[in-house]
């Protein structure tokens, strides 16, 4: 009798993982992939951050058994995650309204709220910027609703086309669900400015509109509390609020899975409620978080000397990129005169949108082993004192 797996379909390749596998099969030693979603440093290599192995020499000399954790994760992770995020000294904190999760990155954090959402609020359609990451769409298909985009990249300012985005929201039904990258846009790299949030801010509460805030890369715009900005001001407008953030980046633990939900309720009592539905969540899922990553990022988050450190080895990755940014638009400037790339210094985080055409990106990697996301995203932090002169020559022979 057919086997129940014998009529299973290949599922589509991921189209990042697929740069990756032709990256690594290709035998040009000087070839370059910027098509990665990770910060390498100028030598080329993912960094283990002095914080991170210094708070785990001190839990390998601790010798703890590993007991489960609390299914919302480890009470002091969650805490320092609360105050990261939306400030020690904010009324959610203070008032007991918000109630955060340990979860597995920034994308357990996100199917957490989604599954949560879905529950609660099933009728509710789910606004993605237009392009987003491309695992939010997924994602949220997978937790049963319907997913639109909203306009939001404007590809002849290489920024954002603002006035789109409101039209958008306006139109949107009341008690939509939208999901908005807090600060370094993935893949764009063009963020909003303070002026253009409040704006924004303001058609959310008026239309009712509930605001999943995705805060994958804190630290990489203009800084920790900067760029976590957009999240105090939503959480101070009193709206329900969610907030999916992610360590991945900002200490480099890519593959410790460390990331968090915080929901933000009207009431302590209301905050108990959602937190017993979220601990439900997990329970079903996989019961209880991982213990590393989270005793990692507690203790660095909570130990001065370690937050010290970790807040300055992320201002050294986050100039860096910069570094890169400035070095990519002075060195074209003088390869392909008459281009302008100015738009690459604008925009924030590890990503940029180049405007290189799928023809101009497939010439990169086949005449010059050079990766990039067919879109024209290029990772900014993959590019490095020794790279970016072979990259820059290249990029202006594709033009
Ligand atoms: N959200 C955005 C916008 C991202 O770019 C990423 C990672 O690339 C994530 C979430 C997921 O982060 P994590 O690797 O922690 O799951």
């Amino acid at each position: 009798s057919a086997s129940i797996f014998g009529a299973i379909d290949m599922a589509p390749r991921d189209p990042i993982l697929g740069i990756t596998e032709a990256f690594n099969a290709d035998t040009n030693p000087q070839k370059t992939n910027l098509g990665v979603g990770v910060y390498y440093d100028d030598e080329g290599k993912v960094p283990l951050l002095n914080c991170v192995r210094k708070a785990e020499e001190v839990l390998m000399e601790q010798r703890a058994p590993r007991t489960y954790l609390p299914i919302e994760g480890l009470a002091s992770y969650d805490k320092a995650v609360q105050e990261l995020v939306f400030g020690a000294d904010s009324a959610v904190i203070q008032e007991k309204r918000a109630v955060t999760v340990q979860a597995l990155g920034g994308t357990g954090a996100l199917k957490i709220g989604a599954d949560f959402l879905k529950r609660f609020a099933p009728d509710a359609q789910v606004f993605i910027s237009d392009p987003s990451w491309e695992n939010h769409r997924a994602l949220f298909e997978s937790a049963g609703f319907t997913v639109n985009n909203y306009t939001y990249y404007d590809p002849a300012t290489h920024g954002v086309n603002f006035a789109g985005m409101t039209a958008a929201l306006e139109a949107m039904p009341r008690g939509s669900i939208v999901v908005l990258h807090a600060c370094c846009h993935n893949p764009t790299g063009a963020d909003l400015t303070a002026a253009q949030w409040e704006q924004v801010i303001a058609i959310v509460v008026a239309r009712g509109l509930v605001p999943f805030l995705d805060m994958a890369y804190q630290g990489f715009g203009s800084g920790i509390a900067e760029d976590g900005a957009v999240v105090r001001k939503f959480a101070a407008t009193g709206v329900p609020l969610l907030v999916s953030n992610s360590f991945s980046k900002s200490f480099s633990l890519y593959g410790e899975r460390v990331g968090a939900l915080s929901v933000v309720a009207a009431s302590h009592e209301e905050a108990a409620r959602l937190l017993s539905q979220l601990k439900r969540i997990v329970r079903t899922n996989y019961s209880n978080p991982p213990t590393h990553g989270g005793k990692v990022v507690a203790a660095v988050l909570t130990t001065p000397e370690l937050r010290q450190l970790w807040e300055s080895e992320l201002a050294q990755m986050r100039v860096r990129i910069k570094e890169m940014r400035d070095q990519f638009v002075e060195r074209l400037k003088l390869k392909a005169p008459g281009r302008d790339f100015e738009f690459v210094r604008q925009q924030v985080g590890m990503f940029s949108y180049s405007g290189l055409t799928k023809e101009q990106v497939h010439r990169l990697r086949d005449e010059f082993s050079i990766y990039a996301v067919d879109t024209g995203r290029i990772c900014v932090a993959a590019l490095n004192s020794k790279n970016i002169e072979r990259v820059i020559d290249a990029i202006a022979k594709v033009l």
